[in-house]
């Protein structure tokens, strides 16, 4: 299969639920769409790149850039073997993971369209339904916060994720956790922890959470080792989980009991592989997290999550809409019990490619920048 040429489309999205988190909030969602021509057929990638960089160094802007300017010119200069080969066809880039990922990710999904394969058969996925979580911003009140979730999880999620700061009030937790006695519920400290505020996290021990996500720093990970030993609540990385190499060293220094990995954050579906290899060898269980994507690329990280080792409900749901609506003609399959599936669940994608293809009307009215690159 050779590439013909490669198009970058930008669409300005806005989340219709902006999500606060200890980073800022989350309300604009640029997304990168790559779109990649072979001689096979096209296909499509998604880059997770926020429109900020608050979750790794990466943003839209940047992702942008570094594939006009590096890495597209790169891959039509040397094109791999296969999506496989993309990261170390790139390696002499360093970094911009996330924009590898995209051009993986459409590589691979032009590959399986034109193979006729789903990417839950390229993953060896036996399940048809995976279970999904939906996810809490920080919010203003207690009262807030508990209504949030009461929606939530009345709606079918199966976990509910709170976005969580150091210094916020614990009771507010509290509070939940007498509401809801047996929801599954996590929190996302988004790194807002220093280790001298352990005493903070030490109080929320007895909630029975099933983990609490990134307390430190990204970088941080002997601080995560130190407390996983002392605090019985599961200790999960996200942040830190920048590689297959890093989620080595993580697991090596005992610093996440629980490991949230995004193949689109450590560098596409082969590192997501060899970073869940190394969780199953070690015994770390593992979920799906997201990144506010399209349900394009929500539904191919769907295929990801119904492998075995995935042990909590991934962010899965469609709590991340669009104003712009059904983004890309893309009908999200979702909890909904009136769609035939049990609530709390989604189904796999059976279909050619990494998901069903975006609709190119759709792509054509919400972009606002396009650059096609041709193979000379
Ligand atoms: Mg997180």
């Amino acid at each position: 299969m050779s590439i013909a040429g490669i198009e970058l489309c930008w669409l300005d999205l806005t989340l219709e639920r902006p999500v606060s988190t200890a980073r800022g909030a989350h309300a604009a969602r640029p997304v990168i769409v790559v779109r990649v021509l072979t001689s096979a057929g096209e296909g499509f990638g998604e880059c997770a790149a926020l429109a900020e960089p608050t979750y790794g160094y990466e943003h839209a802007e940047g992702a942008w850039q570094v594939m006009e300017s590096r890495l597209v010119p790169r891959l039509l200069a040397e094109p791999p073997g296969s999506p496989a080969g993309l990261m170390s066809a790139l390696a002499g880039l360093r970094g911009h993971r996330m924009a590898k990922a995209a051009i993986e990710m459409a590589l691979l999904d032009a590959d399986l369209r034109a193979a006729g394969l789903s990417l839950a058969e390229h993953l060896g996925v036996s399940v048809d339904r995976v279970p999904a979580g939906a996810v809490v911003g920080r919010m203003e009140s207690q009262e807030r916060l508990v209504e949030e979730v009461a929606r939530l999880a009345d709606g079918g999620a199966l976990r509910v994720r709170i976005k969580w700061s150091a210094g916020d009030p614990n009771e507010w937790l509290r509070a939940v956790r007498e509401r809801f006695p047996e929801l599954l519920l996590q929190v996302d400290a988004n790194g807002s922890y220093r280790p001298s505020g352990v005493a903070e996290l030490l109080e929320i021990d007895s909630l029975g959470l099933a983990c609490i996500e990134q307390p430190f720093g990204a970088d941080d990970l002997l601080a995560h080792a130190w407390l996983a030993e002392r605090i019985s609540t599961p200790v999960c990385l996200d942040e830190s989980l920048s590689s297959p190499e890093r989620v080595a060293e993580a697991v090596s220094l005992g610093a996440c009991s629980l490991a949230c990995l995004k193949p689109a954050c450590l560098g596409g579906f082969a590192a997501a592989l060899e970073a869940r290899e190394t969780c199953l060898r070690a015994g770390v269980g593992m979920w799906c997290g997201g990144m506010f994507e399209t349900s394009f690329a929500r539904i191919a990280n769907a295929a990801f999550a119904a492998l075995p080792g995935f042990v909590l409900p991934g962010d899965l749901s469609t709590e991340a809409r669009f104003v712009e609506g059904d983004l890309l003609g893309l009908s999200p399959e979702v909890p909904s019990p009136a769609g035939g599936m049990p609530p709390g669940t989604v189904r796999v994608h059976r279909g050619p490619g990494v998901a069903p293809p975006p609709d190119p009307s759709a792509l054509a009215r919400l972009a606002s920048r396009r650059e096609w690159f041709p193979a000379s």
